[in-house]
């Protein structure tokens, strides 16, 4: 068994953890696995029951023979934007961990599956099943389109809480938010035709690229939080001893949970692969559950699961908010790790014709994130209608978010540049 050690052999052994888990006796099926002699299996026994360095995202679980460059054209090593893969002697991959950012590009190219990511539901089932304190899904904009077309996010909302969570919040609700404050961030960093603004900060590769490698534009980042973090600490907030787990569409969100400065926000990152196998191996059918509905969010923070709804979020918005301001929104957006790489150089080279710089680690946004089920086509098609069936368009027009602000303690959008009062919305990236 798992002599071929295969990605989906490794999703068997996280399916078989969960089911474990759900009945109380993960610790039996970990050694039951260990009796069958596979190292490999061991290994992804550990890091499919969310164990490892704590700090860690991507690991190494075995050697390999290097040949797949030859085999599948796809190369681990040109695929890190951070230079964290080389090669030893033998030609095995080393994972550089000081360089490693977590972005999960090379556990994407590596059909060898000798690179995971961690899964990090298992230790959440105990909280789960115990209810001794709530625990919420807060689900990225992406979402919606990922499953069946008849799964509405009400039916979703009652399927996360049939697994145990306390109650599932749209992280585009949050986005709304931070659309709010970014609208207010380039009114006040934008103030001559030359000057120009970083966001999107909704995206981990993006700004680890900003951060590690175009370190000269991080004046020209936004100080915001991502949606994540934002709905995460809004949470806390409201529910002090809550915990938070976020299912969206990626690896390289389970590293930004777990940056020093922000950790404090999520406890645990789920994809939206592995919560599909999760009602799969629960036996919770999504499409079958009653409607538990609560969607309050605008087309602007809707729209963020694509490439181009940032911008067009945060232009609407600041449109909204300042009509006759004469410098408007002039954005780029940058589509995939190539695009951003080209992108960022040239605004270091001062070549960039736009004053707003939007930038996706995916192409065609976290729609096309790695560990989404839908394809990128038909996940962008679900988010635009779903944007186009919001009650409002921007979050100025948008009552329960003008409400969820007091409840955080922002009684006037203009305090969003208060550094006490919106302290939980800003990031410090200098
Ligand atoms: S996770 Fe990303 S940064 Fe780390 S080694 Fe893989 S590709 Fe490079
Ligand atoms: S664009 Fe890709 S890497 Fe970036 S947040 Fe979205 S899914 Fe994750």
């Amino acid at each position: 068994m798992y002599e071929q050690n295969t990605q989906s052999n490794y999703d068997d052994i996280f399916k078989r953890l969960v089911k474990a888990a759900y009945n109380g006796d993960v610790e039996q099926e970990i050694n039951k696995i260990h009796q069958e002699g596979n190292e490999t299996a061991d290994k992804y026994a550990l890091y499919a029951s969310g164990g490892g360095d704590p700090n860690q995202v991507v690991f190494k679980v075995k050697d390999c023979a290097g040949d797949c460059v030859q085999k599948t054209g796809e190369d681990c090593e040109a695929s890190c934007l951070f230079n964290a893969v080389v090669r030893d002697m033998e030609g095995n991959v080393v994972i550089k961990h000081n360089n490693c950012s977590g972005c999960g590009k090379c556990v994407e190219v590596c059909k060898n599956y000798s690179l995971v990511d961690k899964k990090e539901f298992v230790p959440i089932i105990k909280l789960l099943k115990d209810r001794k304190q709530p625990v919420f899904a807060i689900v990225a904009p992406a979402f919606i389109g990922q499953y069946a077309p008849e799964i509405t996010p009400g039916k979703l909302r009652a399927a996360f809480k049939r697994l145990g969570f306390y109650g599932m919040v749209e992280v585009a609700l949050f986005a709304d938010i931070l659309t709010l404050k970014e609208a207010l961030e380039f009114d006040r960093l934008v103030t001559k035709e030359d000057h120009f603004m970083l966001t999107s900060m909704c995206c981990p590769i993006w700004f680890s690229m900003v951060k590690r490698v175009y370190k000269d534009l991080v004046p020209h980042i936004s100080p915001s939080v991502s949606p994540m973090v934002a709905c995460g600490r809004g949470i806390k907030f409201l529910h002090p001893g809550a915990k938070v787990v976020f299912v969206g569409p990626c690896i390289a969100k389970k590293a930004e949970a777990k940056e020093e400065d922000i950790k404090d926000a999520v406890d645990a990152v789920l994809t939206f692969k592995e919560v599909d196998q999760i009602f799969g191996v629960v036996g919770i059918d999504p499409a079958k559950m009653s409607e538990d509905p609560s969607e309050h969010s605008s087309t602007a923070g809707r729209i963020y699961a694509r490439t181009g709804g940032v911008s067009k979020a945060i232009s609407d918005t600041l449109n909204r908010l300042w009509p006759e301001r004469k410098i408007k929104i002039r954005a780029i957006q940058a589509d995939g790790p190539k695009d951003c790489k080209e992108v960022l150089k040239e605004a270091l080279e001062g070549k960039i014709d736009a004053n707003f710089l939007e930038g996706m680690g995916c192409p065609g946004g976290c729609v096309g994130g790695p560990r989404s089920v839908a394809d990128v086509e038909t996940g962008t098609k679900r988010v635009n209608e779903y944007g186009s069936e919001a009650e409002s368009l921007t979050p100025v027009d948008n009552e329960h978010v003008m409400d969820l602000l007091k409840h955080l303690g922002i009684a006037d959008i203009h305090e969003f540049l208060d550094s006490e009062k919106a302290a939980m919305f800003i990031r410090d990236f200098m």
